[in-house]
Formats: structure tokens, sequence, C-alpha cells
């Protein structure tokens, strides 16, 4: 079989580069597309000489052009809240006019796109854990909305291309995923209290760290991705991803501090508005039409990551 010609968006942000690593090593030419807004070059140097990759300095939000496309995993738009935030307008630019001008170039080729979509679009849910059929609790107004109501019109505009040009369309629903790539500065409550236990700094736990995530390692995401893309082209989700353990704040913070051996105080300030109180994720679905399940426990996880966070630490 001849290789395949993927894209992917964001390739060079922290799922986007592991993504990258697991096509190339299956053999397929990969076309990395970023701005990097919030990627890295380092995320990707490791295969920047190989002849399968290549990088496109790219902003979504402009059309791109190209020969020949067979797949496109699309994860252009930043994932953290202090950053999504800082530029909200342009978020939801990449999340409407960029999605819409992926979307154009899947057609021209016929391809498969693949939607990031993130278990944002539930809001702050009402229900425990979260079902696809859930509709979601998002306010229109509030800081975040720029992310949860840009990716929800993501959603709703990969299913119009689906009902008005049949196109080969995957939306999954991703829920809190950390490893190694993370940026230092990335914002996101694991990379905040790993580099913080390292540095020996005071822990930032927002509100009374009773709220919960249930957070996945990249390692899972990826093969559920790959799954999902390679699975027949009636399952077109939208499909959660992520791992059933919750956790609260304050449970993550203690773990951290003990595999971390740090010796860091804990400071609480204000939750920020609309963070979600609680978000855990029901993933019948992806076992039974992927069969995929998460298999990384969260302390070998972290134990990971974390190791990653102290080798960039030396090396800067
Ligand atoms: P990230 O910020 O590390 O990566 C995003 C990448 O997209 C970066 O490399 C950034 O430079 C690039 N980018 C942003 N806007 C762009 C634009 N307009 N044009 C081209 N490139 C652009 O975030 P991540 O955690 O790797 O998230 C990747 C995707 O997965 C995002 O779409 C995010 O919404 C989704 N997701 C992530 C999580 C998570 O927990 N990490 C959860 C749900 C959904
Ligand atoms: N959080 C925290 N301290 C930090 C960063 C985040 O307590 O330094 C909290 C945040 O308020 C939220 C949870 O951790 O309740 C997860 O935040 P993150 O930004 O990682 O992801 P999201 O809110 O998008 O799930």
């Amino acid at each position: 079989m001849s290789k395949k010609t993927i894209l992917v968006t964001g390739g060079a942000g922290f799922i986007g580069s592991h993504l990258c690593r697991a096509l190339l090593n299956l053999d397929n030419k990969v076309i990395c597309l970023d701005n990097l807004f919030t990627g890295s070059p380092e995320n990707i140097i490791d295969f920047k000489s190989n002849p399968n990759f290549e990088f496109v300095f790219h902003d979504i939000i402009k059309p791109f052009y190209t020969e020949h496309i067979d797949e496109i995993y699309n994860l252009a738009c930043p994932a953290s809240p202090i950053h999504y935030k800082r530029n909200p307008i342009k978020t939801i630019k990449t999340c409407t006019a960029g999605v819409i001008n992926m979307l154009g170039l899947a057609k021209k080729h016929n391809a498969k796109i693949l939607q990031a979509s993130t278990s944002e679009i539930y809001g702050d849910p009402e229900i425990h854990p979260q079902i696809e059929n859930y509709n979601g609790n998002v306010n229109t107004i509030g800081p975040r909305s720029c992310y949860d109501e840009g990716k929800r019109c993501s959603e709703t505009l990969f299913m119009d291309y689906y009902r008005e040009h049949q196109l080969k369309i995957k939306i999954i629903r991703i829920f809190n995923t950390y490893g190694p790539n993370m940026a230092v500065d990335d914002g996101r409550v694991i990379s905040n209290f790993i580099n913080q236990a390292i540095s020996e700094k005071n822990i930032t736990i927002n509100g009374d760290g009773n709220q919960t995530r249930s957070f996945q390692y990249v390692d899972d995401l990826i093969k559920a991705m790959i799954k999902m893309m390679n699975s027949n082209r009636e399952l077109i989700g939208p499909i959660n991803i992520g791992n059933p353990n919750e956790v609260s704040m304050n449970e993550l913070a203690s773990i951290i501090l003990k595999l971390t051996e740090s010796n860091s105080k804990i400071n609480y300030y204000k939750l920020p508005e609309d963070d979600p109180l609680r978000r855990n994720p029901d993933i019948t679905l992806a076992k039974k039409q992927l069969m995929w399940k998460p298999i990384v426990d969260l302390e070998d996880g972290l134990k990971k990551t974390i190791g990653y966070f102290r080798r960039l630490n030396e090396t800067t």
C-alpha cells in the first residue's frame, strides 16, 4: 500500500507532536501545519530531518493549498484557558473560519477529516458522568465561551459538511489530557502543579480544590485518535475519549507533591468564572465502537510527565 499523506493542524503543539510521531512511525507522510501560537519547534525537532515530515508555518484561518491529502487531523486551537482567553476573537476565528478552511480542503481532496473536539462542549455539566447525547450547560457570554462555543460551532460545521457534502468526518470529544511536550508556561493544572512542585514554589489551587477533572495520559489518546480515523465510514461520532478516573484538584496536588517529594506549600485562589465543578467521561461508546480504553494509570503517567519537566529544567 502506498504511503498516506496526512495533514496534522496544530502539529507542533502538545498533542499534535505526539500524533505526528505516531503517524510517522506508521510510515505515513505527515504535513504539520502550525502558527506556533502555543506550539513549539522543540516539540517537532526529532523528526524535522525525517524526509516523510514537512513543517509548514501556517495559520488555518487562511486557506491552505496542497497537491494531495488523504487524511486531516484538525487540532489547531489553543487549549489552555489562559491561552484561549488571551485572544478570544482569534480563538473563535480558528474554530469557525479555520475549521471551514480545513473542511473545504477535505472536500477538495475527498479526504477523511477528524475534529479534536472537547469535553468543554458540555460546559459546567449537570449530569455525571457526561454521555455523548447530553447537550451541555454552556454560558454563551462568559470568558470561556470563545473556546466552548467555538468548539461547539466546529462540531456543527462538521455535521453540516457531512449532511450537505457527504464528507468523511470523525468527531472526538477529548477530556483533560496531559504528558510530555506540554509547555512549561502552558497554564493547565498538571503542568502548573508539577513545575511548582519541582521548583519548591507554592502550589496554586483555584477555588477550594474540590472541583474534579478526569485526566488521561497522552499515549492513550493518540491510540484512540488513530483508531477513530481508521474506523469504518459510518462511525462519525461525536465520541468521548478520556479516562474515567476522576480526581479533585486537592487530590491531584497531594499526589504530585508525593511523587516529586516536594516541600511546596499550597495556596488557594479565587475560582475563575465558569470553571466547571465536575468533569468525568462516560466512555461506553469508545469501548464498544473503537474497542479502546485508557490503560495508563494516573501515577504512572504523572511520573513520566515529571521526568520530562525535570529534564527540561536541567537543559534551560
Ligand atoms: P496546544 O496549545 O499545545 O496545541 C495547539 C496547537 O495549535 C499549537 O501548536 C498552536 O500553535 C496551534 N494553533 C493554534 N491556533 C492555530 C491556528 N489558527 N492555525 C494554526 N495553528 C494553530 O494544545 P493541545 O493540548 O495539544 O490541544 C490540541 C487540540 O486538542 C486542540 O484543538 C484542543 O482544543 C484539543 N483538546 C485538548 C485537550 C487537552 O486536554 N489537551 C482536551 C480537549 C481538546
Ligand atoms: N487549576 C488550579 N490551579 C492551576 C491551574 C488550574 O487549581 O494552577 C484548576 C482550574 O481552575 C480547573 C482545573 O484546575 O478547576 C483544571 O484546569 P485546566 O486549566 O487544567 O483545565 P480545564 O479547566 O480546561 O479543564
